[in-house]
Order: C-alpha cells, then structure tokens, then sequence
C-alpha cells in the first residue's frame, strides 16, 4: 500500500522545548477522534499515517486542532524513475499546468532540489502535453526526500491549526445555547485548551429542549476535542431569589455574577485554570465595559473571552463554518432570557450590586448549586435529531 496520510504540523514545530509533548499529544487525539484502526509513524516534522479508507481519514483530520496540512500522498523509491511514474499516475491529465517543487530533507541524497525539480520537470515535459507554469500552476507536484523514504503528492489539504487539545489544561466554557459561547468554546480548544462546559439551567422556566440544544453543541465541539463534557447547574432557586429580592435593573448584572461565582468556585474543583465565555464587547447590556468590570470582579481566575472583539457577524460566519450555528438559533429560551428586565442597567455599580446581594443568602444558595451539578459526560447515544 503505497497511499498514505502525511501530516505537517506548522506552529507546533517552533515550540523546541515542548514539541515531543505536543506530537505525543496529538498523536493521542488523532487516535481518539479517529479510531485505532491505523497506523501512525512521526518524526520531529512529520507524522503519517497508514490506514484503509486514506481519503476518508484525510478529510476527518480536518477537525484535530495541531495539524496544519494535511497531504494524501504516495510513497516510492527514490530513483527519479519511480518517482516519475507516480507523478505521471497521480497528476490530474485534464489540467494543463504545473510546477515541482522538492524538498530533500535527506541531505545524503546525492541531487540538489532545484536540479531534481529541473530534471523531473523536464522528464515530464517530454511525457505529456503538460506545460510549466512556476506562478500560477493548476498543479504544485511536491516531492520530499527524506530518510524514511520519498513521498510524491500534488494535493494539500488545510488542517484546523492551532495546538492539539490538551496540551494546555483545561477551561470550563460557560455554554449557552446561542451563537456566540460555542464559538467561545470553539477558538479556545484551537489554542489548546481542554473544555469542559458549564451549563446554568432553570427548570421549569427553561425546557428540557432547551438544555437538549445545549449538549447538542456540546456533542459539536466534542468532534474537535472528544473529552467534551457537560457540567448542568440547578439555577432556579437562585434566579428566583434574584428575581424576587433584587431591583428589576440589577437582576441581569447580579444573576452574572452568580454565574461567575459558580464557575470560579466549580473551576476550582474540576481543575480548570480558567473560564471562558461569549460575551463580546457592547452586544447587550451585560457586555458594556462597565458591566464587566463589575460581574469580573466575582473572580481572580483569568477570564477568557474570545469572541470579545468580534462583530455578531464575524461570529456567526465561525459558527456556520464549525457546525454550530444551525443549532444555536433553535427557538429555546435560556435562563438569561427568562426575567429579562425592561430596563437593565448599563452602568452598575459594584457597591449596590454588594448592597443587593446582602437580600439572599447566596453562598448557601451556590454551595447547594455545585452539589447539584449534574454531569454528562457521553453523548454518542443522544439523538438529537427531534431538535432541529
Ligand atoms: P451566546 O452569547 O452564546 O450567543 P446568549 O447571547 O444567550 O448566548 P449572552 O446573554 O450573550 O448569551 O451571555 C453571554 C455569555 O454568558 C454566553 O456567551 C455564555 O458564555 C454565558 N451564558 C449565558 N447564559 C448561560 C447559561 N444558561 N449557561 C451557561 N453560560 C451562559
Ligand atoms: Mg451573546
């Protein structure tokens, strides 16, 4: 079987000190996200991958974050013979162009890469109608030489980019059911970051469709991380205390910073180094600059959020490119948008969110809501095809 997956791994190359611990990372990933039935070889600059349904598995590693490209290629002998007929097989005969271009990390091989380039060109040349075009070819026939043998393609395909999962601890993502929070969830597994979501419910305001939308996205993330979990917090009491102890203005900016209390303090216990969520700048009145200030100063764990300086627009067009988005704006309501006031507050100021908060016993309220967080952890077995 000479067809086989080569993979390049891009940014994660210039971490010198680390690289072992991410290529043995992603290496894990793949195995997770794409089953055990292949076998993978790797070097400091390549991985590849040997398997049945090579396309298949190809077009699947699209959604393993550490990879930057990802090559369906042929390996042969070195002898530019060899290499010649493999070119001639897999070059596309209804195209008109082409270029080579050569990589010869082996540095024993006896011909340079621009003269190997010149004389395979040439060869080519001679075999068919094809023409060079060194700018703009229909075809780039990639040659790399290395030790382990010789690899011909003229396919690459984009990979996700980014760091493999985990190589950076975990997050717990604030999800929601909107648009914004998976993406949220999305660009901070591409650094890296293990996710682990944290999902306020408010039954029986909210719908059991409504926490279904939910772990629906959780299932989407999942295809890019396979460590993807759940964590459901019980979130009636305390809304409903806010709601009837608290001054309509405040009730949103309060309700938030008992989401951020929750999270930092379940942060904690999962052992998640930060939170991350979807708010973005100025969207609603929970998001102005003031108001963040006020619902973060809840916390000391860093809060991360990456969609902060991102139009709606920018971030819709990630969550339709994820998958997500078509989901996200099923018609359920979340707890945020149960009890919206008229009129909530753009400014708050910590001191009456402080004076407010004196009306409950919040820390009772919150200690009952981690002991009974509900966890799932597996959503293989979850049709969530009633929902859309
Ligand atoms: P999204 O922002 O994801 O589109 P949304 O617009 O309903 O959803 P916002 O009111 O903008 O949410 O809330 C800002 C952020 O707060 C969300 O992106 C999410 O991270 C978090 N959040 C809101 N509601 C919940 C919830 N019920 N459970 C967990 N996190 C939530
Ligand atoms: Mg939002």
């Amino acid at each position: 079987m000479d067809k086989l997956i080569l993979i390049k791994y891009g940014e994660l190359t210039t971490k010198k000190d680390n690289r072992k611990f991410f290529i043995n990372t992603l290496e894990k990933n793949i195995r997770t996200l794409i089953g055990d039935n292949i076998k993978i070889t790797k070097d400091r600059v390549r991985m590849y991958i040997e398997c049945e349904n090579v396309d298949e598995v190809a077009l699947k590693l699209k959604k393993v974050f550490g990879i930057y490209g990802i090559v369906v290629c042929h390996k042969v002998n070195n002898n530019i013979e060899d290499v010649l007929n493999k070119s001639l097989e897999i070059m596309d005969s209804s195209l008109k162009t082409f270029k080579v271009v050569t990589n010869r990390a082996d540095k024993s091989y006896p011909i340079r890469s621009m003269e190997f380039s010149r004389k395979l060109g040439g060869m080519i040349l001679k075999n068919t109608d094809f023409k060079v075009d060194v700018h703009n070819p229909d075809i780039t026939l990639t040659v790399e030489i290395r030790n382990n043998g010789t690899f011909v393609y003229v396919n690459e395909i984009r990979g996700a980019g980014g760091y493999p999962v985990g190589i950076q601890g975990t997050g717990l993502l604030m999800l929601s059911g909107g648009i914004d929070s998976p993406v949220a969830g999305y660009l901070t597994l591409k650094r890296g970051v293990n996710i682990e979501c944290l999902y306020f419910e408010s039954p029986p305001h909210t719908s059991v469709e409504a926490k279904n939308k939910v772990l629906k996205l959780a299932s989407i993330l999942n295809e890019y991380s396979g460590h993807v979990k759940v964590h459901v917090v019980p979130f009636t009491e305390i809304q409903e205390e806010i709601f009837k102890k608290c001054p309509d203005t405040y009730m949103i900016t309060i309700m938030r910073r008992m989401m951020y209390l929750i999270a930092d303090k379940y942060s904690e216990k999962i052992g998640a180094k930060i939170i991350v969520n979807g708010e973005s700048i100025g969207q609603v009145a929970s998001q102005t600059l003031s108001s963040m200030e006020c619902i973060n100063n809840v916390t000391n764990k860093p809060v991360i959020r990456p969609v902060a300086c991102l139009d709606k627009l920018e971030i819709i067009n990630i969550a339709e490119k994820i998958g997500t988005y078509e989901t996200s704006i099923l018609p359920f309501e979340d707890c945020c948008t149960i009890f919206v006031p008229k009129h909530p507050v753009i400014n708050p100021a910590l001191s009456k969110c402080i004076e407010y908060e004196k009306a409950f016993d919040y820390e009772k309220l919150i200690d009952k809501c981690i002991d009974g967080i509900q966890v799932i952890t597996n959503f293989e077995d979850d049709d969530f095809s009633d929902l859309l």
